[in-house]
């Protein structure tokens, strides 16, 4: 397994691998860059194939947080982790005990946060072990209600209101009533947009590999339930991938009828290519990490104890953000990932410039 050679390894400030024999845990923390402040980013729990697609999700992950971090106008760096297992079977209270010794390793330097498989009591457990944490105390959603540290209303909110933009940007259209939008993965973040998208009167496409979740958002929202293998071609306003990354990749970026590409996924696209494929076929893409930026703006919220308004004001800024990557990526006949990557260097490098 290659890591310095790695394709997706850039530049990355420290990686480390956790193993733990009593527990079985097999985790890799990837901090990549610091520039700015600490690397906040999600721990994800999967059953990965192989190690090396552990690493190369990690590797890719925690760059994606310091993109997403500097263009989110945060004092905060890039950073992620994996722990290979599955969530449903493996998760016991002494491997997180495990994973919270591990975290507390890189002495701050990385602060672990909510990401896929692993939930807000996973967080607490540990908690017990590291104070260098994110999301595990109570606090107010963008609509100032109480609730517990998971940031995805947020993150749902954020990407809710790039929807918005980017459709007024690419179809002229200043409301989302009977907008056909294709839900790909009903998690978290997934069902939460899918209510917003619903109360804004869109008519929802959705799939996920858990069946009672598709038969949940037919029963509450109206949607249309398709299969998996058809979420991606189907002929809509708006894909919303909200599931696994590389949903993008050179296969898909042919089939893809949608208008638009916007949705809450992390490393949406398989390769750059595919941005710059998405731009020729006229479909405009939200870059994954600027439109789901609304969760790491909550966290950062909530650590610091900030106000509900003025989180919902950060995260609506995400629409402008998106905007202004737009105006850019017209005027440049540049894909909107490539733009949205060097405004964000712009920002992180800059400082790299200073501090040397
Ligand atoms: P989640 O685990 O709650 O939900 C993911 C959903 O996708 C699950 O319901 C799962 O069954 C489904 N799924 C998995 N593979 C699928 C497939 N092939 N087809 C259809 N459905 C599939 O995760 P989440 O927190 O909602 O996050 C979703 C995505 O958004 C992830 O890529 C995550 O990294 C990203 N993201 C989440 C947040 C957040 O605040 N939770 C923030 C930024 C980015």
């Amino acid at each position: 397994m290659n890591i310095f050679s790695n394709n997706s390894y850039d530049r990355h400030e420290k990686v480390l691998f956790g193993y733990d024999e009593a527990s079985g845990l097999r985790a890799v923390i990837a901090i990549h860059n610091t520039q700015l402040g600490p690397a906040l980013g999600g721990c994800r729990m999967h059953p990965y194939a192989s190690e090396a697609d552990a690493l190369t999700d990690v590797l890719r992950l925690s760059k994606g947080m310091t993109y997403k971090s500097a263009l989110a106008e945060l004092p905060l760096g890039g950073g992620k982790s994996v722990i290979i297992g599955d969530p449903s079977k493996d998760k016991r209270p002494d491997l997180l005990a495990a994973m919270g010794r591990f975290v507390d390793s890189a002495g701050g330097r990385y602060i672990v946060a909510k990401d896929m498989g692993i939930c807000v009591p996973d967080l607490r457990a540990m908690a017990e072990h590291t104070t260098h944490i994110s999301g595990v105390g109570e606090c107010l959603d963008v609509e100032g209600k109480r609730r517990d540290g998971d940031p995805s209303p947020s993150t749902a909110y954020g990407v809710f209101c790039g929807i918005e933009a980017s459709v007024e940007f690419h179809l002229g259209r200043k409301h989302l009533e009977g907008l056909r939008v294709a839900i790909q993965g009903l998690g978290s973040v997934g069902y939460s947009l899918a209510t917003m998208l619903r109360k804004a009167g869109a008519e929802l496409f959705v799939s996920d590999i858990n069946a009672a979740s598709v038969e949940r958002a037919v029963r509450e929202l109206d949607a249309t339930a398709v299969a998996p293998t058809d979420i991606v071609a189907l002929d809509v306003d708006v894909f919303a991938p909200c599931a696994m990354g590389a949903v993008i990749n050179e296969q898909t970026v042919e089939v893809v009828r949608a208008k638009l590409v916007a949705g809450a996924a992390n490393n949406q696209l398989a390769t750059p290519a595919q941005g710059d494929r998405l731009l020729q076929r006229g479909i405009l893409y939200a870059p994954d990490y600027v439109i789901n930026a609304g969760g790491i703006i909550d966290a950062y919220y909530m650590d610091h104890g900030k106000s509900a308004q003025s989180l919902k004001t950060h995260v609506e800024n995400i629409a402008t953000t998106l905007e202004r990557i737009y105006h850019e990526s017209k005027r440049f006949r540049l894909s909107t990932q490539e733009v949205a990557d060097r405004m964000a260097e712009s920002r992180f490098m800059a400082t790299e410039r200073l501090a040397s």
